[in-house]
């Protein structure tokens, strides 16, 4: 009978630190996912602010990502809208560049 005891005892807290086991690996296995996602959206929403603030210096419209009229002052890189805007930049690059 005793030794019946035991047996119940031994299976239940096997049964429980299974559990537990279980729960810790659900556990991880959320904060890997959250992780990655967090991860991956910041970098989504930091991207898209940096799109979304890039404006040609010269008649203010905002250019996104486009990179094709491209010029540099100072060690900073400045894009613009056309080949227009970036012509008159390079002519008088101090009057744009601080904008
Ligand atoms: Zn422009």
């Amino acid at each position: 009978m005793a030794l019946e005891l035991m047996k119940k005892t031994i299976g239940n807290t096997v049964a429980l630190v299974t559990a537990a086991f279980g729960l810790v690996a659900a556990l991880a296995w959320n904060i890997a996912i959250h992780t990655i996602f967090t991860t991956f959206f910041e970098t989504q929403i930091m991207r898209l602010h940096l799109v979304t603030r890039m404006k040609d210096p010269v008649c203010g419209m905002e250019i996104g990502d486009r990179k094709e009229f491209g010029s540099e002052h100072n060690g900073t890189a400045y894009y613009f809208c056309s080949l227009v805007c970036k012509e008159k930049f390079d002519k008088e690059p101090k009057r744009y560049a601080d904008k």
